[in-house]
């Protein structure tokens, strides 16, 4: 469709996106958000008229996958340049982003490849440029990782209790539960009303639970599904004008004048999230573990760790090292940090050659 759509240099960039849900033909080894029967898939795929603005788009990528996974989600990762032989198929530069599971393996979040013109040659898509020559075109594309981002948000942010959501992706954002008896039923009931009523005006997104469940299964239920904000509402707190909220992710409970909760609420739903980031990035940043031989290395991965050393090279060259660290670990080697010009002093941990990358290695999903 490309080398239809695209003649001249006026019809670049050329940006377009596909989404689809998509049935994966094998069965055997799906899991639930990782890797499901069905997922709902999205691709990004874009024509340039130079290498630079195909790299340019790569970049415009990773900043969109910062604001988003980090800025959004709470969800900290590394960008990693995967060695030629693990890259997309046909792409010349593949770019993923990985975080850590709580189990100690690596997940790839999104990706976003420069597939250069190895494409463009196979399907002949050609632009003519301002002074009439004929050119191949440069495409990218870029896959967000939908439901994989769903399931790093579950495992990184949630605990024992169940699930934490990140208060801007929160399907209910908070729920107030009426405590009452028959005599002031009415009463706290309109209250309640009241003050939903408020919270979704200002677009916290408000459930009350009426069930005639007791308290404590109330409790539960709503800490199991994750909701930030649990306002509490009863005679006393009517009395006080002061209601009880629980607040999820610290488990601290506080008063707060009603008439200040939707100022309280969206403050700290704002604080919430910085303090959910903030913990998962102290847990990825202190998983890395420097080690200078094979043997420290698996050591460290076994522990859970990501493991970064000094590596022969990412070239076809350094294949064979890295499939018997595949072998021997039970771990893949992820590539070399993006942006960081690391360089290693030492030998290769596998073959012993002189290092020419500084790698990081782990188990991953
Ligand atoms: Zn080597």
């Amino acid at each position: 469709m490309f080398s239809l759509w695209i003649r001249s240099y006026k019809d670049l960039p050329f940006k377009t996106y596909q989404r689809a849900q998509v049935f994966r033909y094998e069965t055997k080894a799906t899991r639930p958000f990782l890797r499901s029967r069905e997922f709902h898939w999205i691709e990004t795929h874009n024509a340039f008229d130079s290498k630079e603005n195909a790299f340019k788009q790569a970049e415009e990528d990773m900043e969109t996958t910062k604001e988003v996974l980090l800025e959004i989600f709470g969800i900290p990762f590394i960008f990693f340049e995967r060695p030629q032989w693990d890259k997309f198929p046909g792409a010349e530069s593949t770019f993923a982003a990985d975080t850590l599971m709580p189990d100690g393996k690596i997940i790839q979040l999104p990706s976003t490849h420069i597939i250069s013109q190895n494409f463009t040659k196979a399907f002949n898509v050609k632009f003519t440029d301002e002074k009439g020559k004929e050119n191949f075109c440069w495409t990218t594309c870029y896959g967000p990782a939908i439901s994989r981002i769903f399931a790093a948000m579950i495992s990184i942010h949630g605990d024992e209790k169940g699930l934490i959501f990140p208060f801007p992706v929160a399907p209910v954002k908070a729920v107030i539960i009426p405590i009452f008896n028959e005599k002031n039923k009415e009463k706290v009931l309109k209250e309640t009303e009241e003050i939903k009523k408020k919270l979704i005006k200002e677009k916290i997104r408000t459930e009350i639970d009426l069930t005639d469940k007791n308290m404590g299964e109330k409790f539960y239920f709503w800490e199991m599904k994750g909701v930030p904000f649990r306002i509490d509402l009863g005679k006393k707190e009517l009395k006080e004008k002061k209601a009880t909220v629980f607040i999820r992710h610290s488990g601290k409970k506080t008063k707060e004048k009603i008439s200040n909760l939707n100022e309280f609420i969206l403050k700290e739903g704002k604080k919430q999230l910085v303090e959910l980031k903030e913990k998962s990035e102290n847990f990825f940043m202190n998983s890395v573990s420097e080690v200078h031989s094979i043997e420290e290395a698996k050591k460290q991965i076994e522990k859970g760790r990501i493991v970064k050393t000094e590596f022969c090279s990412v070239l076809m060259t350094g294949y064979s090292c890295a499939e018997k660290i595949e072998k021997q670990l039970n771990a893949s080697v992820r590539g070399t940090k993006l942006n960081e010009k690391e360089k290693p002093k030492g030998k290769c941990i596998v073959c012993g050659k002189k290092a020419e990358k500084i790698v990081y290695i782990a188990k991953s999903y």
